[in-house]
């Protein structure tokens, strides 16, 4: 398996598809440890949504394959889901609800956790409202639940400080797709990588985050030109035709250029603009903003390269753009994926087979709490404050409309600052762990410490977890069943394999029974559920009509064609690959997009003499998130055992550093020590590159409060730093750099450093 992953995190596609079909690997299973039964499910990692089953063994998950039949991953798992069934038996797994009691958390009764958690929530709902309570959830959970927990919060607490994770990564899509196309939605699906002949690749390094879908490109017959984005020659960047290394956070003024190219050169599709688009002339004079020249300055990137660019998006048959966090997680996020459909739009490059501007997500449902959770709209994408939506849902859920939120509240940061003035009193977290994940954490930590509660729901005991008054123990992936919606708007089951442990027990019914302990509450919101087959069942009459309509699906569609796309009715029985077809319009009010002109701005936090090094964060294949859930995979942690700096040979040269050395980063908000050195020519001079993942190197003490003002997305990407090495006496500080702009296409090695003899000191 060790060297079935490994050739996996090698560059090759196929090389990949080969070591990790499960056919030969499952075909050694001896006997007697064949699972005594294979459940239909699908990955509860990331926004792929890969489909597989969990082999069963006496009550135990103890393997997970491949679905061969399952349309995203044709049988192939990444290092994280082949792994997946070891997270259940964690010994870091909560076995039941925890009261801290003079200072300690101990195991307590669901009645005495729920009672003392209700008893709170309405004392300090009586004394200060009920928004001083707030919730910040997750994209980890089923779409059930989402629903369930969108109408405990908003209908039953009455507060609508109510915001989740996914802020963290994909708001700016969110706000981006609806203020130019009118509703939240990703346009386009994975079978467009087959049919593209330009993908464009922008601050998306699928490789290390979203990996399946490189095979989705092998598939493509077209030999498409992959042109990839990034300041950082990414394991991505290796399969790039054509790697264009722009400055960090230049990429607005980059789209913006390119539309400037498009209209200067008539390369616009004018049948597409007349007939679907309002706005052009606003846009076509702000672009004179973004000539070429001014565009190479700020980018980095030289005239040529932008009008091939420019040609290549426009003229090609079929274009897609798929970007992820790199986009997102930019103080001018919303407008930098507005600029995107900008060029999509412009060129027509959209609602057809291998055309379209495509997020892809993060988490395995961040969909399904865009969707159903009443966190970015009201469910089903109706917006906040139209009446005519609000009425129509609390007429479908026969609830008094007046207690439908008018308004979105606080997003996550805004959240956060809320506790800090003191008008959140109480926290409820679900399935998030902030404590690592968080931007600014010396600031967060002081701000959770004035709580009066703070309410933890996890199936792990997470860092944030440690702090909580109260934790509600939770199941995880495989021990819960309902659905969760992917990057394509692939809606698919994930069913129960085994029970889940001691006396924890699943979301949904965590939230059903909670609820019991609100006056009311469970009988107007929840009437007569008992499953959630009951929260599915009233989410498609709540869908029906809107563009996330799921009104025709059903779990057994589910489970016969590996996931239904919405939208699934009687026009589109099997659902629809794309949105944007002649068929599905705009959700705008005249039912066109509209062409935004967006300004780019400088960055936030630039180097100076002080800090003079920009700080990249990111992902890494071989790790989840905070590493709640594969801190104990001894396979991925023997991969990625800690967190390491990428640093380019001439910033090393100064600090005296080779790789396998020890550095520590400083910020004007902290210090994060001891993080192993890689010298590597993939990042730029100037530039370094830290996972986030790992709470012994916690590199969000760094991060900045910076956010951007639209989607409150946090700006994780670009932070001035200092670099130390013993070797440099702490009192010198690094110059500022020279950005050369020179990036070098080396190859990655297979696998993060790995410094055997450092590896006890580091682990968790
Ligand atoms: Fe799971 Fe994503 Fe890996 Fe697929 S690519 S197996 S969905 S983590």
């Amino acid at each position: 398996m060790i060297n079935a992953i490994k050739n996996f995190l090698g560059l090759d596609i196929k090389a990949s598809k080969y070591a990790l079909s499960n056919d030969p690997m499952f075909g050694r299973i001896s006997d007697a440890k064949k699972p005594d039964k294979w459940v239909f499910s699908t990955c509860g990692y990331c926004g792929v949504g890969c489909g597989l089953y969990i082999g069963v063994k006496d009550g135990k998950a103890v393997y997970t394959k491949g679905n061969s039949a399952h349309s995203v991953n044709m049988g192939t798992l990444c290092p994280k889901g082949l792994s997946e069934h070891e997270m259940i038996t964690s010994s870091n797994r909560l076995l039941a609800p925890m009261v801290r009691k003079n200072g300690k958390l101990q195991n307590s009764s669901w009645d005495e956790a729920f009672t003392q958690v209700s008893s709170n929530f309405k004392s300090i709902s009586d004394k200060h409202g009920s928004r001083a309570i707030g919730v910040l959830s997750t994209g980890q959970l089923l779409t059930e639940e989402f629903y369930t927990l969108g109408k405990l919060v908003q209908l039953g607490l009455r507060t609508n400080n109510y915001d989740g994770n996914t802020t963290l990564c994909m708001a700016s899509a969110v706000v981006g797709y609806k203020q130019s196309l009118g509703s939240d939605g990703p346009t386009g699906s994975y079978e467009d990588f087959q049919h593209a002949n330009v993908i464009v690749l922008v601050g998306a390094n699928i490789s290390d985050n979203h990996p399946i879908l490189k095979l989705h490109i092998e598939k493509n017959p077209n030999k498409p030109k992959i042109i990839v984005i990034d300041p950082r020659s990414s394991k991505t960047a290796q399969m790039a035709d054509l790697f264009v290394p722009l400055k960090p956070r230049t990429d607005l003024a980059l789209f913006n250029g390119l539309a400037h190219i498009v209209l200067e050169q008539g390369w616009e599709n004018t049948q597409y603009l007349k007939a679907n688009c309002t706005g052009l002339g606003d846009l076509r004079k702000h672009l004179q903003n973004y000539p070429p020249q001014e565009v190479a300055n700020i980018t980095g990137i030289d005239v040529k390269t932008l009008y091939e660019i420019a040609r290549l998006i426009a003229l090609s048959p079929a274009s897609l753009t798929a970007w992820t966090m790199g986009v997102n997680q930019s103080y001018m996020g919303t407008d930098t994926v507005s600029a995107i459909i900008n060029l999509h739009l412009l060129t027509g490059q959209i609602g057809r087979p291998g055309a379209a501007p495509f997020s892809i997500t993060g988490q395995c449902n961040a969909m399904g709490t865009r969707e159903t959770g009443f966190t970015s709209s009201l469910p089903g994408y109706r917006n906040y404050g139209d009446e005519k939506a609000a009425s129509q849902y609390a007429s479908i859920v026969n609830v008094p409309l007046e207690i439908i939120p008018t308004q979105r509240g606080y997003k996550y940061g805004e959240i956060i600052e809320a506790i800090e003035r003191g008008e959140i009193k109480a926290l409820w977290v679900v399935a998030t762990n902030p404590l690592v994940s968080f931007v600014n954490q010396d600031r967060l930590r002081k701000a959770l410490a004035k709580l009066e509660l703070l309410v933890v729901q996890d199936a792990f005991m997470s860092d944030t977890a440690q702090l909580a008054d109260v934790i509600f123990s939770a199941g995880t992936w495989g021990e819960k069943e309902g659905t969760y919606t992917n990057s394509e708007r692939r809606c698919n089951r994930a069913n129960k394999a085994v029970n889940p442990p001691g006396i924890a027990k699943s979301d949904f019914d965590i939230f059903l029974e909670f609820s019991s302990y609100f006056e009311g509450v469970r009988e107007l919101i929840y009437p007569s559920w008992t499953s959630p087959a009951d929260a599915f069942e009233e989410w498609k009459r709540v869908s029906r009509g809107q563009l996330c309509d799921y009104s025709g699906m059903s779990y057994e569609m589910m489970e016969s064609h590996g996931g239904i796309q919405w939208p699934c009715n009687e026009q589109f029985p099997l659902g629809s690959p794309r949105l944007y077809t002649p068929d599905i319009g705009f959700r705008t009010y005249d039912g066109k997009a509209k062409l935004l002109p967006l300004d780019w701005i400088p960055l936030q936090e630039p180097e100076n003499e002080k800090f003079p090094i920009i700080l990249n964060t990111g992902r890494t294949v071989e790790q989840w998130h905070t590493r709640t859930k594969t801190r104990e995979i001894g396979i991925l942690n023997d991969l990625a055992p800690e967190a390491w700096v990428d640093i380019n040979p001439a910033d090393a040269h100064v600090l005296q550093v080779k790789s396998g050395d020890r550095l520590s980063l400083s910020s004007p908000r902290g210090r994060v020590e001891n993080i192993v050195v890689r010298v590597t020519q993939t990042v730029r001079e100037g530039d370094v590159f830290v996972p986030f993942h790992f709470n012994t190197q916690l590199i969000n003490q760094l991060t900045p409060s910076i956010f951007c003002p639209k989607s409150g997305e946090p700006n994780y990407k670009q932070t001035a730093v200092q670099l130390h090495s013993i070797k440099v006496p702490e009192g010198i500080v690094m110059k500022p750099p020279k950005i050369s702009g020179e990036i070098s296409h080396e190859t990655i090695p297979m696998t993060t450093p790995k410094i055997v003899s450092l590896q006890h000191e580091v682990r968790v």
